[in-house]
């Protein structure tokens, strides 16, 4: 439930439901929002169609009900062009109907490449691939971490491409440039098409309620907001910016008050307080709010080690010492005798 809409809503009178999951919003003849306004985070996915082919950002929120038309199957009915699908980050929010498509294209983070270079895995990659200006084929299969998928178990990625930060894809008649947006996660990319000023941000940047979740606190707070000064440049307030969560269109002024509360956050102006945030329950996080903004961090820890193997080893070791305690404790409690017949 956030302020303004409610699970299921619509975002806007221009949006329709397709069918029970899914609706669609059409910015321009080329340019579509896949809503998923059931998902529990209010999912979008986005849809760009050039002259030759389809960019699709994002799989799907891994939510829709079973027996429902996959994104692939949505996103077909929306164009006739071969669509190559971009995740914007590897959390499972994003990446659900990720094994209906040939792969995907990812941002050449050298961590990134480097994994897809050491992994043996491999997987046949449609020509389509080596075909399209701007792209690096690879063929490689990687695993996301628990940690990168954002506790949703470890997922195969089938790494269709890379495209180096800031590079041109061009769908034919359509260049799109990827630019890498860390702050959110290590691999966070947002796409622009300057021709049209539109700018999708992902998880990086969004207006939704439920609050922005930066996992980057402390120290990677500057790059996180080195993230925004790179993304404020390369866009301005002629574009019409589209994050993944709630209200999908936000407006520059927000992406600068995004930009100036994470300063004052850095700059140790503010004092975030604990809270609990729906993203990962159980979990005291740190919250700065300003007005209708919310900002949600990582407490007390570096985030790197909070999602590192130590610390979730750390955790399942006092939850079994908490079971044991636990265990001998009843075990210590009087008893009745239990009649045996
Ligand atoms: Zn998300």
């Amino acid at each position: 439930m956030f302020v303004g809409l409610d699970i299921g809503e619509l975002w806007s009178d221009r949006a329709s439901y397709v069918d029970d999951w899914y609706a669609v919003e059409e910015i321009d003849s080329q340019t579509f929002i896949i809503g998923e306004p059931k998902s529990s985070q209010y999912n979008s996915s986005f849809l760009l169609e050039g002259e030759d082919y389809a960019l699709l950002m994002d799989a799907g929120s891994s939510e829709r009900p079973s027996g429902s038309k996959s994104m692939a199957e949505i996103a077909g009915t929306l164009t006739d062009k071969p669509i190559l699908l971009i995740i914007s980050h590897m959390h499972f929010d994003h990446i659900g109907d990720l094994s209906e498509f040939n792969g995907a294209i990812l941002v050449a983070q050298p961590f990134i490449v480097q994994r897809a270079a050491e992994s043996d895995r491999t997987f046949a990659l449609d020509p389509i691939w080596s075909e399209v200006q701007g792209l690096e084929p690879s063929g490689k299969i990687i695993t996301a971490s628990s940690a990168e998928t954002a506790f949703h178990g470890t997922r195969d990625i089938r790494v269709a491409a890379f495209i180096q930060p800031g590079g041109i894809l061009n769908l034919g008649d359509r260049p799109v440039t990827v630019i890498t947006t860390v702050g959110h996660t290590y691999d966070s990319l947002s796409v622009i098409d300057h021709a049209r000023n539109y700018a999708f941000s992902g998880d990086f940047m969004y207006q939704h309620f439920g609050g922005v979740v930066a996992f980057l606190p402390g120290a990677e707070l500057k790059v996180y907001i080195e993230s925004i000064d790179a993304f404020l440049s390369k866009t301005g307030p002629a574009y019409r910016f589209f994050g993944s969560h709630g209200q999908q269109e936000y407006d520059y002024q927000w992406a600068i008050g995004m930009h100036t509360e994470m300063v004052k956050i850095r700059d140790g102006l503010v004092e975030p307080r604990i809270a609990g945030n729906f993203m990962s329950p159980g979990v005291p996080l740190q919250l700065h709010q300003k007005g209708p903004l919310l900002i949600y961090m990582t407490p007390f820890f570096d985030s790197a080690f909070i999602f590192s193997r130590y610390f979730v080893w750390m955790a399942a070791m006092a939850y079994a010492l908490f079971s044991i305690v636990l265990f001998v404790l009843l075990g210590m409690l009087p008893r009745k005798k239990v009649p045996t017949n």
